[in-house]
C-alpha cells in the first residue's frame, strides 16, 4: 500500500535552505547539511534504494516512500529554473538589487538560493559559491559559469 505524500509527517525544519532556516537551530534531519556546508560541500538527500534526488530533507524518499535515504556530496552545478530581482530592502543582510533564483541542481532538485550575475537569466549556467556568516555556517548561494 502507497502512502500518499500530504500524510507524511514532516517535521518543520523541512523548508528550502533561506536566511530564517539557517538561523534555526539544526536538529537530526539537517544537522549533517549544516556540518557539510562548513565544509563548503553542498548536500543533498539520495535515496539508496530507488537513486532519486531530492532537496530539502526529508525523512522518506518522495519517489518510493523508502526511508533508506542517505546525503550524497551534490556536484554543486546546475540551471537557473526561474528568478527574479529584488528591488526593496527586505532582509537586513542583503543589499538591494540582489536576484533570488531557483537553481536546478545537475542531480535534479531544486534549491531557492541567490545568484550572483552580471546578466542573470533563465538557463544559466551555475556553481555553488557560499556567502560567509558570523557565527552561523555559510550559505549555499549560486555564481554564474563563464
Ligand atoms: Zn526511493
Amino acid at each position: 500500500m502507497a502512502l500518499e505524500a500530504s500524510c507524511l509527517p514532516l517535521p518543520q525544519s523541512c523548508s528550502p535552505v533561506t536566511e530564517q532556516s539557517a538561523a534555526r537551530d539544526s536538529d537530526a534531519l539537517t544537522s549533517r547539511f549544516w556540518e557539510a556546508a562548513v565544509e563548503r560541500r553542498l548536500l543533498v538527500q539520495q535515496c539508496a534504494d530507488c537513486g532519486h534526488y531530492q532537496f530539502y530533507p526529508r525523512p522518506v524518499c518522495l519517489a518510493c516512500f523508502s526511508l533508506n535515504v542517505r546525503w550524497v556530496t551534490a556536484a554543486g552545478t546546475g540551471t537557473v529554473y526561474s528568478m527574479t530581482t529584488v528591488w526593496i530592502k527586505v532582509v537586513a543582510e542583503l543589499e538591494p538589487p540582489y536576484t533570488v533564483a531557483i537553481v536546478e541542481l545537475d542531480e535534479g532538485p531544486r534549491l531557492t538560493s541567490n545568484l550572483i550575475s552580471h546578466d542573470p537569466r533563465i538557463g544559466q549556467r551555475v556553481r555553488v559559491a557560499w556567502r560567509e556568516r558570523e557565527g552561523m555556517p555559510p550559505l549555499p548561494i549560486f555564481e554564474a559559469v563563464q
